[in-house]
């Protein structure tokens, strides 16, 4: 039996919270008051956080008349001192004056740091409770650690819902973050979760494990706690309101991970799907790290990128064909065994978008380029008939990829007198910018250019191509492809591949216009 359910809570509060709690924070009164009115529609479960408004006592009146218009809405009332995270620089004295205020006014719940209920006598904490829910907060600011001593010293003092937020410094934080949510969410009313980018995992199935209900950031720009994830994408893209114990957890590993279009396209098309699953980025700094939620959340498929493709081989317990040739594994399965497969389908994403263009047997094909992504073209396409040349910057890695797939090499001297039906560029050259080309015009002799660089949708490369006459293929389509096989392979039904295409191609039109933005305000 829980000890949470005082009379005020009870009568108050509907017998189950909302899921997702968004924080709002502004300059002052009008504006917080003005962000909770525009969110209140949607949003029924609100936090003001007092202590970002210089002067948190003004905003009271403001917040009355809201939760007067809006009897729906439920809010928490926070004014954490600097001391313990906030922005608050009054006194503990100060901060309880507030919150019995804002909960005589009708904030439903008021949250208090551990470190100031025990500056509280009895009677104080007492007193807060019968005017409102009380959360007792105890943030880690450096870790995830001594959850289960944290708690035990929380309990200690009388409160309705224990909030305990480590910062995760690994994967598997996580993990321990949810276990002690598992173990003791049916003796006290919890709330869990981890800050920082790794924490991800606890903000999105915290709630399965047993978190009452977690926090999101209004937008981007208005997060109050490192790691925090906002409202919309909590809801749209990880749909945490509809995560449960079926849910089937999938992910896209690397490090760093943050700029991996990869969670709005495979979400978007585990939605359109009906697929129960979500997907994650998982920001591992070790691959030890990584397996291990591999095995205890566990994790049912990984996308792997940079730089763990070659290096997540040796832990598979089998791999199709394509991983074996390349040395490289891209996609990976969990089996009911809690075996892991490997599957590459780099192969599919160069080979898919070019097989609906032209015949590939005979096809003159200049590989540009002999990394990893060189390597998936060079033995996919030379699987399939083409005949296949290498160019590269530097000559010896050029010699090692053309020795182990039997193709040939081309000096980059001799490329303005050579032509080709395909040219791909394998290389970064031209990521994040419209002005660097891995070939200069001049260079470009082919019927068909395709750009594995797929941000900006349209590279300096693709440009110049156009102009020569060539029909172009953005890397979106062999981004869309793999992505599309992953999918195919994961769940076993055909990829929404159009959906998968249009949202992609939205988050790099919204990225590209906030680097427009960016480099505007940057003159
Ligand atoms: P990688 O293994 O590091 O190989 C990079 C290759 O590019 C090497 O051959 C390197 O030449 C060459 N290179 C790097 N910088 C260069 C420069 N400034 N000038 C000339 N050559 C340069 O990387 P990767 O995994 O193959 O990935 C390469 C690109 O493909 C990345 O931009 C990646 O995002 C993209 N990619 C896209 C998709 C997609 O879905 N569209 C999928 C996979 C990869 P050296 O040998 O001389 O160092």
């Amino acid at each position: 039996m829980k000890a949470v359910s005082s009379s005020y809570m009870s009568r108050l509060l509907p017998l189950r919270l909302p899921r997702v709690c968004v924080a709002v924070i502004g300059a002052g009164p009008a504006e917080i008051v003005e962000k909770a009115e525009a969110l209140a529609r949607d949003n029924t479960f609100l936090e003001f956080r007092l202590d970002y408004l210089p002067k948190p006592a003004l905003a009271l009146p403001r917040i009355k008349k809201f939760l007067e218009y809006h009897p729906h809405v439920i809010v928490v009332a926070t004014c954490r001192r600097a001391a313990n995270g906030g922005k608050f620089r009054g006194s503990i004295a100060a901060e309880l004056d507030l919150l019995a205020k804002a909960a005589a006014l009708g904030c439903q719940l008021i949250d208090i740091e551990l470190q100031t209920a025990k500056h509280c006598k009895p009677e104080q904490i007492e007193r807060l409770r019968s005017k409102a829910v009380l959360i007792l907060s105890h943030h880690d600011f450096r870790a995830t650690a001594r959850l289960e001593q944290t708690l035990e010293e929380m309990v200690k003092v009388p409160a309705d819902y224990y909030k305990i937020v480590g910062t995760a410094k690994s994967l598997y934080d996580n993990v321990e973050m949810m276990k002690l949510l598992e173990k003791k969410g049916d003796q006290h009313s919890l709330i869990g979760l981890c800050m920082g980018e790794q924490g991800l995992i606890s903000r999105v199935l915290g709630l399965r494990a047993g978190s009452a209900f977690t926090f999101a950031a209004l937008s981007a720009d208005e997060k109050t706690a490192p790691g925090q994830v906002t409202a919309q994408e909590l809801r749209s893209t990880y749909r945490v309101e509809q995560v449960d114990a079926a849910t089937r957890v999938y992910g896209v590993v690397g490090d760093p991970v943050s700029h991996s279009l990869s969670p709005v396209i495979m979400n978007a098309a585990l939605r359109r799907e009906n697929v129960n699953g979500v997907y994650l980025a998982l920001h591992a700094k070790s691959l030890k790290d990584l397996l291990a939620c591999v095995r205890d959340i566990p994790i049912h498929g990984l996308s792997v990128t940079m730089p763990y493709k070659q290096e997540i081989v040796e832990y598979l317990d089998n791999t199709d064909t394509h991983t074996g040739k390349l040395g490289a594994c891209n996609t990976v399965v969990r089996g009911q065994d809690g075996k892991l497969y490997g599957f590459n389908t780099d192969i599919a994403g160069v080979v898919r978008p070019l097989e609906q263009r032209l015949p590939l047997e005979r096809a003159k094909i200049l590989v540009v380029g002999a990394g990893g992504a060189a390597r998936a073209a060079v033995f996919g396409l030379k699987e399939r008939g083409g005949d296949i040349s290498i160019v590269n910057r530097s000559a010896a890695r050029a010699q090692k990829l053309a020795r182990q797939a039997k193709v040939k090499i081309v000096k980059r001297a001799d490329l303005k007198k050579l032509s080709f039906d395909v040219i791909i560029n394998t290389t970064p050259v031209g990521m994040g910018n419209t002005r660097e080309s891995p070939l200069h015009d001049y260079e470009i002799n082919a019927k068909f250019v395709f750009d594995m660089v797929y941000d900006p949708i349209e590279t300096h490369l693709l440009r110049l191509a156009k102009q020569r006459g060539a029909s172009v293929i953005p890397g979106i389509e062999m981004f869309v492809q793999q992505a599309a096989r992953q999918f195919e392979i994961w769940t076993g039904k055909p990829a929404p591949g159009d959906e998968m295409l249009r949202v992609v191609l939205l988050a790099l039109q919204e990225r590209s216009a906030a680097r427009a933005k960016g480099e505007s305000a940057g003159k």
